[in-house]
């Protein structure tokens, strides 16, 4: 197979044999020169010093005297310049981020040479276009007649004039930074460009070697073909060598061909240049592949590898793997079949993907949301701090310490962490200790890294990739340091965490590492970039999505696509033309390919194949073969858990049943519906997960309402509690707000001694506490209306042993519950439940009804307070009227409220229908303790979306 850089190192050899130190070689990319030079010694006898080697942008900048700036001392220059001209109010932090597109748009203005006074002229009336842009193609012509028309005709005319207000002031805002950058001996990339070739028509420039060989570019902007114009014109020193194949070039439609169709016309290569150009004519065995994950994409790497089983693979330009997605790097490394020992990672690896600036982006959530005490300590919501404490980059440092404290953490509830408790190790110190100052956020992250770095410097030599990726970021780092201090000191100019945080994603999160490999050996892994020039016999690409290659992202602009069309500035199908012809120009030689698309639905990836991949299997000619890489997952339904019914889980039940521990009306609905619940929690007794709560959950919410309301009543027991007492209590704000506090310390933040001083309020648990201050107040009133009545009872814990038939043998089995409360109105005694959760009824028809197990709405709420009677009645030996009832908190705010339970749509006495209760009572108990009960799951599954063992069942 003849690759293009041999053929052009042929080539060159050819005509320079002796003088191969006096030209030059212009590459897309650094790689391609290292390819070529390894073609170009394959035809040397004997060493010789070699041709320069540079990339466009090298030499390009050579000819100026101007330094490119940073971006964030460039824009802060933009600020005061366009706040100069436009009077805004703007910060800058607000004009920072539109600062960026204006610099990017001057940037391309100058790459272009574009004739900014014009760009940013107000066409008013479109029949100055003729006159005014008379240089213009008619197309150009009519894109800007297209922006320009329907400007006029913009509703509302405000927006209009905001737009051309702003217009109007570019070309001066335009024309006066550059004036500034230029005497400061700074510019931007697009800056120095232009500097260079418009002072090639003021004086002639020196070009020093005897040729400059322009080899395998593509998308050129005007500068650079201005550049080479020059360059041509002078003793004809420039030779164009282009790579491309008929089958793109012919084709108008075809965007691959779309720059080279132009280079060639503009810059033709020379005619003694033989080049196959018609590569796709020749077979080639092409596959796409369907993978249904992303990273299960690498897995075609064996397969591929074993198919084409060639020994030539070692051989450097043999084979190549090319990421479009360069996150499936490492999925790729640990894809690459035993024994295969030569692999070369060409492309850079970005830093974003790697543990430590994960580990970065911890920190900075807690530079963004900390806060300071009242005595000026840094604190921060737990969370933020846990993720630290557990990444694996901390986790392992006094590993007893950190669990201790998470542990501590948990049991008291704590939401809000004092950062500087955290200083279990100095590196822990550091952390916790972060700076208050933007201008020492970045010497923070560096003294962190410097620790991690001398931590794991001396660590064996196979994991050096981590200390290498932290001295990366160490260095950009320092680079975003030194100008973040330069703009912060020289042009005293404030920056918030905002810009602050946006500058670091950019100098960090954007860095590379490049893996240092000898490029000359193995089989190649690379990025697309990477691929320009070089040509593979065998060709893995992976990724090959539609928004992976081409990408669909293109940089923001101020400038309207219409005028940057008409401006002949590029946009999203420049960007389009070229990734095709990236695409077509690999796969040109290519004789093996397989292309692997993840169709996998996630974040802004749809899913779907490339344009690309579509046209080779409908355009090319060739028998593209569609597979598709699956991943054997069991779509089997999980097993059913039962348990089967044993004399030891009697026993078990048994003899854990006693006065002190009775069977409780939650057990006994627990059983109702769902008795593997009932089996897990009271046979074998598993705890339910203790996790930390953010927000007062419903149980939490309800003990602290019972506390409140306990504590506010407890004086009146006894008595009689008239409606004054009740208003006493209600006016007291003070009294009301110390119990709700004390509950929340006790409930919510698991204070052993609250006390209502050392409980802070903030955030969602103010918002709880107004809640329960809204419901005490209103209980109170209902209250005050059914005043007077006698308050017999507060929380008070009652129990009964029942006559239950356990597998033949009559035993007694204790029942029993603690009562909300138990009031006397009259004659009658009102046994009181508390419900601060939903309540499916007021009403039942038959007893019966409450006893039928997995019942999908299960009147639980009136079988308790039914339980509640009788163990009240007894163990009181009452003989009056029982009346059971409900405060339902969500219904307090009714207007008839009435928490009585009706029977048949009637009010009852317990004592009605005692003994029916007790009957069925009786059985569902035996029924409980029986052998032969079996635990069976629900078949009601929305009952175990908030089940504490819902994992054990694989039931959500
Ligand atoms: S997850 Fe469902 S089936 Fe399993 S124990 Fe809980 S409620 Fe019962």
């Amino acid at each position: 197979m003849e690759r293009f850089l041999s053929r052009c190192a042929e080539y060159i050899f050819e005509k320079h044999a002796g003088e191969l130190h006096e030209i030059c070689l212009i590459f897309p990319n650094r790689r391609s020169g290292v390819f070529f030079n390894s073609y170009l010694q394959t035809q040397l006898s004997e060493p010789v010093i070699g041709p320069q080697v540079t990339t466009i942008n090298q030499l390009i900048s050579g000819y100026s005297n101007l330094q490119q700036g940073e971006k964030l001392r460039l824009v802060s220059i933009l600020y005061d310049i366009f706040k100069k001209h436009t009077q805004t109010e703007e910060s800058f932090d607000d004009f920072y981020f539109w600062g960026e597109v204006l610099l990017s748009d001057f940037n391309d203005i100058d790459h272009y040479l574009v004739n900014a006074r014009d760009l940013f002229t107000n066409v008013a009336n479109l029949k100055e276009l003729e006159t005014l842009f008379d240089y213009l193609t008619p197309e150009q012509k009519k894109a800007l007649e297209r922006f320009w028309g329907s400007m006029a005709g913009t509703s509302p005319k405000a927006h209009h004039e905001k737009f051309v207000s702003i217009w109007e002031k570019l070309y001066p805002v335009y024309a006066d930074f550059k004036k500034y950058l230029q005497e400061q001996g700074m510019a931007y990339g697009g800056m120095v460009y232009r500097q260079v070739v418009e002072r090639f028509g003021e004086q002639e420039p020196k070009f020093e070697f005897k040729k400059y060989y322009i080899i395998g570019l593509n998308a050129l902007n005007r500068c650079e073909k201005v550049f080479f114009e020059t360059l041509k014109k002078q003793q004809d020193k420039a030779v164009f060598l282009w790579d491309y194949d008929t089958f793109y070039l012919n084709d108008v439609k075809n965007e691959a061909g779309r720059f080279i169709r132009d280079n060639l016309r503009q810059f033709p290569p020379p005619e003694d240049f033989n080049l196959n150009i018609s590569h796709f004519s020749k077979k080639k065995n092409i596959r796409l592949v369907a993978v249904s994950s992303n990273y299960g994409q690498a897995q075609e790497i064996p397969r591929f590898l074993e198919e084409i089983g060639s020994d030539l693979i070692n051989k450097f330009d043999n084979t190549a793997v090319v990421l479009a997605d360069e996150s499936l790097l490492f999925p790729v490394l640990g894809a690459i079949p035993e024994g295969f020992e030569t692999v070369n990672v060409t492309m850079g690896y970005p830093v974003k993907n790697a543990v430590v600036y994960g580990f970065l982006l911890l920190l900075v959530n807690i530079l963004k949301n900390l806060r300071r005490s009242e005595e000026g300590h840094p604190v921060v919501y737990h969370r933020f701090v846990t993720d630290v404490l557990n990444h694996q980059m901390l986790r392992n440092i006094e590993p007893e310490k950190n669990a201790r404290f998470l542990a501590d953490l948990k049991a008291n509830n704590r939401i809000s962490v004092y950062l500087k408790e955290i200083n279990f190790s100095p590196l822990h110190k550091l952390i916790f200790s972060p700076p208050e100052r933007v201008g020492d956020y970045s010497r923070y992250f560096l003294k962190i890294l410097g620790r991690f770095y001398d931590l794991l410097k001396d660590t064996e030599p196979e994991n050096q990739l981590l200390p290498e990726l932290i001295y990366s970021i160490y260095q950009s780092i320092e680079k975003l340091d030194a100008v973040v201090s330069d703009v912060l000191q020289t042009q005293n100019r404030k920056i918030s965490d905002a810009v602050y945080f946006r500058l670091f994603s950019q100098y960090v999160g954007q860095v590379s590492v490049a893996f240092e490999g000898e490029p000359l050996s193995g089989m190649q892994v690379m990025g697309v970039l990477e691929t320009r020039c070089l040509d593979f016999e065998n060709l893995i690409i992976l990724g090959l999505n539609e928004n992976k290659w081409p990408r669909t992202f293109t940089a923001p602009s101020f400038i309207p696509y219409n005028i940057r069309k008409g401006f002949g500035l590029p946009g999203i199908d420049e960007q389009d033309a070229m990734y095709a012809y990236y695409f077509y120009r690999l796969v040109q030689r290519a004789r093996n390919v397989s292309a692997t698309y993840s169709t996998l639905k996630e974040g802004i990836s749809t899913g779907e194949l490339s344009r690309f991949g579509y046209q080779l299997r409908y355009d090319s000619g060739f028998n593209v073969k569609n597979t598709t890489l699956d991943f054997p997952f069991s779509n089997e339904p999980a097993t059913p858990v039962l348990v089967p019914g044993s004399l030891e889980k009697t026993t078990v039940l048994l003899e854990n049943n006693s006065a002190k521990n009775p069977l409780s009306p939650t057990a006994m609905n627990t059983w109702l519906q769902c008795s593997l619940r009932f089996y897990f929690r009271y046979v074998l007794q598993l705890p339910e997960p203790d996790e930390m709560k953010d927000e007062i959950d419903s149980p939490v919410f309800g003990s602290i309402f019972h506390e409140t309301i306990e504590n506010l009543y407890k004086p009146l027991l006894g008595k009689t509690v008239n409606r004054e007492d009740l208003e006493k209590i209600k006016k007291d704000k003070v009294l009301i707000e110390n119990e709700i506090r004390k509950a929340i310390g006790k409930y919510y933040f698991r204070q052993r001694e609250p006390g209502e001083k050392n409980v802070k309020l903030e955030g969602k648990t103010i918002l709880f506490f107004e809640n329960i201050k809204t419901f005490l107040q209103r209980l109170i009133d209902i209250d005050m209306e059914q005043a007077p009545f006698q308050l017999v009872s507060l929380e008070g814990n009652y129990q009964t042993a029942l006559d239950v038939n356990v597998n033949g043998k009559t035993v007694p089995v204790y029942i029993g519950g603690k009562i909300d409360r138990v009031d006397k109105i009259n004659d009658t005694l009102r046994i009181l439940d508390y419900k601060t959760g939903n309540v499916e009824s007021f009403s039942f028809k038959e007893v019966e009804e409450l006893f039928e197990k997995d019942r999908e709405k299960p009147k639980k709420e009136i079988l308790q307070a039914l339980v509640y009677c009788l163990i009240y009645k007894e163990n009181t030996k009452e003989t009056g009227h029982l009346q059971p009832a409900i405060y339902s908190l969500r219904r307090l705010f009714e207007d008839n409220f009435s928490p009585e339970i009706k029977w048949d749509k009637n009010m009852f006495s317990f004592d009605e229908m005692e003994a029916e209760f007790k009957e069925q009572l009786q059985d569902l108990v035996a029924e409980i303790f029986s052998s032969d009960s079996r635990f069976y799951q629900t078949p009601h599954e929305k009952l175990c979306g908030y089940c504490p063992y819902n994992k054990i069942c694989q039931r959500y």
